[in-house]
């Protein structure tokens, strides 16, 4: 590896070349699933009669915005659903997530999580913990959960007991988010799609598919009837400013943009500014970066597991998202890990990253992130609350030269 421009010290540099020789075979497989997703996007570029044209945008309400039509129709056809709702108008994966469950649930509807307790942002929205105004439970949307096994794992007995045939909808989060069970296949999808539709067959089936895109060759379109994630991340390819997508059954679909703008305009109002430019070079992009940031996942779990710290997922699992988690032990390492990806960033390099009481939180919190784009967590960028099991979940790295170094200078700086 070229030391010219970072100074990393022989130790790191040989534990590299190391996690590079025993990484080769899942480079092979990434290589693999990247080329099949890209492809497909460009297919799905092709058939959707791209031109420049289309980028032109709109103002106003938007009516006839070819562009934002033909950006929807990319993403059914890459995720294999009927349709899609891709808006910059939509503010963060939390308020996409939320659009597509007001969207479909009505007051007396039961929702049920079956992957646990969901994301930490999305329980203010379903009024568990705390309740907000306007929260789905305010509306009279009940919530049941499931809980994981004990390691993590599916408890599919779990879900046939607290399944009805009248459940609404069965929500699924294929992240593990900041949690160290591991993330969904698509192979777990269609297990859960089989057992719900034999109970309840009409019950809709939402994932939660933040970090998800793009990681397997299997889109979840098959198995669940309706999807959303944020642009700022795995589909946005590191170059979408903002914005989300909701994807699925087009019945379904319609009812999220009703909500999303109203109901009889629905998809046919919203104008694209200047963004669709964006969105779709970013929706282009978004298979190959995905591909760099399960690099730069992988090519960490080998470093730090070769270190001697516990890695979830390790190396060589096959993975569901582009998530990391390393279990460092002690607060010192976190706050050195984090300052040392920091140093590797192109963005806010100079500066160093402390912990603090992030609002939400029961303990302090330091965060790594370097990015053009604000919270963009397709961008290389690293978490950590100060407790224990003391783990830092990283995330991202738009190609994985750069987050190569950022891992041995990270591994680096523990070791000063
Ligand atoms: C990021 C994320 C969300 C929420 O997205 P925000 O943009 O942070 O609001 C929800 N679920 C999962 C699994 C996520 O990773």
């Amino acid at each position: 590896m070229d030391n010219s421009f970072f100074e990393i010290s022989a130790a790191a540099r040989k534990i590299g070349e190391k996690a590079m020789e025993i990484t080769r075979p899942c480079f092979e497989r990434i290589d693999e699933i990247t080329e099949y997703n890209q492809l497909k996007m460009l297919r799905a570029f092709q058939d959707a009669r791209v031109s420049e044209s289309l980028f032109s945008g709109s103002t106003g309400y938007g009516y006839d915005d070819r562009g934002r039509e033909a950006l929807d129709r990319i993403f059914a056809q890459v995720l294999d659903t009927e349709d899609a709702l891709v808006r910059h108008h939509f503010a963060s994966g939390t308020h996409t997530l939320t659009v597509a469950l007001f969207g479909v649930l009505r007051p007396g509807d039961t929702m049920l999580s079956v992957t646990g307790v969901p994301y930490d942002t999305l329980q203010g929205v379903i009024g568990i913990g705390k309740s907000y105004s306007g929260s789905l439970k305010d509306f009279g949307i009940k919530y049941e959960q499931a809980e994981l096994l004990a390691d993590g794992g599916i408890d599919y007995d779990g879900i046939r007991a607290a399944l009805r045939p009248d459940t609404k909808m069965v929500y699924i989060q294929r992240s593990r988010g900041y949690s160290l069970r591991p993330s969904l296949l698509a192979g777990d999808l269609e297990k859960i799609s089989t057992l719900v539709r034999g109970i309840a067959p009409d019950c809709i089936i939402m994932l939660d598919n933040c970090y998800g895109e793009f990681v397997e060759k299997d889109a979840p379109g098959k198995y669940v009837d309706l999807m959303a994630g944020s642009l700022i991340k795995n589909p946005g390819g590191g170059i979408a400013p903002t914005g989300g997508y909701i994807a699925g059954r087009a019945d379904l679909v319609e009812k999220c943009a009703f909500r999303l703008t109203t109901p009889g305009t629905g998809k046919e109002i919203g104008c694209t500014l200047g963004h669709s430019r964006e969105l779709f070079m970013g929706a282009f992009h978004a298979p190959h970066v995905t591909g760099e940031a399960v690099k730069t996942a992988v090519f960490a779990a080998a470093v730090f597991g070769l270190l001697g710290y516990n890695v979830t997922p390790g190396y060589d699992e096959i993975r569901g998202d582009i998530i990391q988690a390393v279990l460092l032990g002690n607060e010192e390492r976190l706050i050195r890990f984090c300052q040392g990806i920091q140093s590797a960033s192109p963005i806010d390099s100079f500066v160093s990253p402390e912990p603090w009481d992030m609002p939400g939180y029961d303990s302090k919190v330091i965060m790594a992130a370097g990015a053009f784009t604000l919270g963009s967590s397709i961008e290389l960028s690293a978490d950590a609350p100060l407790r224990e099991p003391y783990a830092v979940w990283m995330q991202g790295g738009l190609n994985f030269h750069s987050g190569k170094t950022a891992v041995l200078l990270a591994a680096d700086n523990m070791s000063r």
